[in-house]
């Protein structure tokens, strides 16, 4: 990639090599949030912004699909909090590794105006009923093969 402040990112984003030469976690995908999350910081989703326009992206996109011009995209951290527009619980294992039941949905940031998919911490529909408040945790979601854990984003209810 071109832009420097995002090989900053994905660079702070790598895994640090366990002791037995393994790394014990991946990331999901680099550059999709901040991990660690630095001190003093909530965390965070890297989204993009277009200058020219104003909408905001997630994923990072590097052209926006209205204003079709180079250079335009900046790096935006989302809110971290927003509220369910739809959810379900799922009672088969994922392909990819996460045990039932979980649930899932999409959330809309209100603050950057975009709606995100995500994975949701606990499993019962009550607490991510469409409307319910909910908060961005980076945590493991499933092990790889390799046994690594896979730390990905999801969203807790609020209390
Ligand atoms: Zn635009």
């Amino acid at each position: 990639m071109s832009d420097p402040k995002v090989e900053v990112l994905i660079s702070r984003t790598y895994p640090p090599i366990g002791i037995d030469g393994l790394d014990k976690w991946v990331i999901v995908e680099p550059g999709l949030f901040d991990y660690p999350v630095p001190e003093g910081t909530t965390p965070a989703l890297f989204g993009s912004r277009c200058t020219k326009c104003g909408r905001t992206f997630f994923p990072k996109r590097i052209l926006c699909p209205d204003c079709f011009d180079q250079g335009n995209m900046e790096i935006k951290r989302l809110n971290s909090r927003g509220i369910i527009y739809s959810s379900t619980v799922v009672r088969v294992p994922s392909p990819v590794g996460i045990k039932p039941p979980y649930a899932y949905g999409y959330v809309d940031i209100p603050g950057d105006n975009i709606r995100v998919y995500a994975l949701f911490v606990g499993n019962d529909p009550a607490s991510f009923a469409p409307g319910k408040e909910v908060e961005l945790v980076i945590e493991p979601f499933a092990v790889n093969k390799q046994g690594q854990r896979i730390i990905g984003y999801k969203f807790k209810s609020v209390a």
